[in-house]
């Protein structure tokens, strides 16, 4: 066995750099290397065996080696408006959940947008959220990371060619990655920028670091650190109140890291960058929805080069935590315009399939990973491995 590489691991925790010596240490040339990528990242292959431009005796030493994925589905759901969300199992029996939103070619550009996790729970405990709620249990590595963008890859093929002209059915290719899922994606820096890395790599997946964007809750000296990176990532802090007080309640690591750093450090990154922040702020019926709110929002935010997404509330199990009624959503929204803060109310999806952060791992949890988490959602067959 290769220093590098024990048995547990998955090809998809490896480096560029390390690939090449492990290819190198089973006595192949260099430029196997560059066809074991392709394989893995442009073909999405799903065995090994259907490698046919390497040699048998090579690809039975990478079986033996290492595993070609760390992700298994556990549970699948699809909801109405298509949204695709997967329950999946690790190596070592815990579960994580992902989502694939697809927008059909109308008004914009046709997408497939993946909303990846990067830990197993959360340690940043925010009062709303389901995956908060859970606690924290493990960082994901790099290949649970790039595995989650590989199987929804295979399903976003898979659906283009069992209807290549449906109607409005976009390309057959993922276009744009959310770190919004389970986790704080900052939290676990280093696993999250190799993945990001082999995620952007010719070499790798490919996909312009443009077309992604990390959601952090806002810590701010992995924000630093992130405006000082080669690849030019987007940048979404999840705000939810614009006064320290109520922020506390709502996302505790305010504490350690207030408005009055964050918002100074997200300007910097701005100015370092070149590239504005967005801001999320869920809508809390009672809580954060007022006008008075809103005018709280667009003071802390004056004179910043920014956007506002404003997300009305999922219901999670804290029965406190409600979505505002659309007539205050659309006042707070109307205050923000006035003050010439730029906003967007994002579209609500899979909301059938407990799409919300943590919600379907929550059920499932509750009811064992067997059970259908919505009965208004479309259960898809449970798989035995990866596509
Ligand atoms: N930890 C990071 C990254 C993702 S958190 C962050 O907080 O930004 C998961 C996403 O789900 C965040 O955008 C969060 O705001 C959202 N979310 C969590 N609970 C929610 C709820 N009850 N309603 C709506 N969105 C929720
Ligand atoms: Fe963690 Fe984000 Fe949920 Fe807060 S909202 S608990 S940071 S996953």
């Amino acid at each position: 066995m290769t220093k590098s590489l024990m048995k547990s691991d998955c090809i998809t925790d490896l480096t560029s750099t390390q690939i090449r010596e492990l290819v190198l240490a089973l006595g192949e040339p260099n430029y196997r290397a560059t066809q074991l990528q392709r394989w893995i990242y442009q073909g999405l292959a799903v065995t090994w065996d259907e490698m046919t431009n390497l040699p048998k005796q090579f690809r039975q030493r990478l079986a033996q080696e290492t595993n070609l994925h760390g992700i298994t589905t556990a549970h699948e759901v699809i909801g109405r408006d298509g949204t695709v969300k997967a329950l999946f199992a690790l190596a070592d029996g815990k579960t994580i959940e992902s989502a694939l939103m697809s927008y059909s070619a109308g008004a914009g550009k046709p997408r497939h947008t993946v909303c990846l996790s990067t830990q197993v729970g959360c340690a940043m405990g925010c009062a709303f959220c389901a995956t908060g709620q859970q606690g924290f249990e493990r960082n994901l590595t790099p290949g649970e990371i790039v595995d989650q963008v590989l199987y929804f890859a295979r399903l976003v093929q898979e659906r283009c060619r069992e209807a290549p002209s449906g109607p409005g059915l976009p390309a057959g290719r993922i276009t744009n990655l959310v770190f919004m899922g389970m986790g704080e994606p900052l939290a676990n820096y280093d696993a999250l920028w190799q993945a990001i890395e082999m995620l952007n790599s010719p070499q790798g997946f490919g996909l312009g670091a443009r077309n992604m964007v990390i959601s952090t809750v806002g810590l701010v000296p992995q924000i630093e650190r992130l405006s000082r990176e080669r690849l030019q990532v987007g940048l979404a802090v999840s705000l939810h109140a614009a006064e320290n007080a109520l922020r506390n309640e709502l996302v505790p690591i305010n504490r350690k890291y207030p408005l009055e750093q964050l918002i100074p450090c997200c300007r910097e990154y701005l100015e370092r960058t070149g590239r504005r922040p967005s801001f999320e702020y869920i809508l809390f019926e009672g809580i954060n929805d007022s006008v008075h709110h809103a005018q709280l929002l667009a003071r802390l935010l004056v004179g910043l080069n920014c956007h506002v997404n404003l997300i009305p509330a999922n219901r999670s199990g804290d029965a406190s935590f409600r979505p505002p009624p659309r007539g205050t959503v659309l006042a707070f929204q109307g205050e923000l315009k006035r003050r010439h803060i730029a906003c967007t109310l994002r579209q609500r999806r899979g909301l059938d399939i407990d799409a919300g952060c943590g919600q379907l791992r929550s059920h499932s949890m509750m009811q064992g990973h067997t059970e259908t988490p919505s009965q208004n959602a479309r259960r898809a067959p449970v798989r035995e491995g990866p596509r």
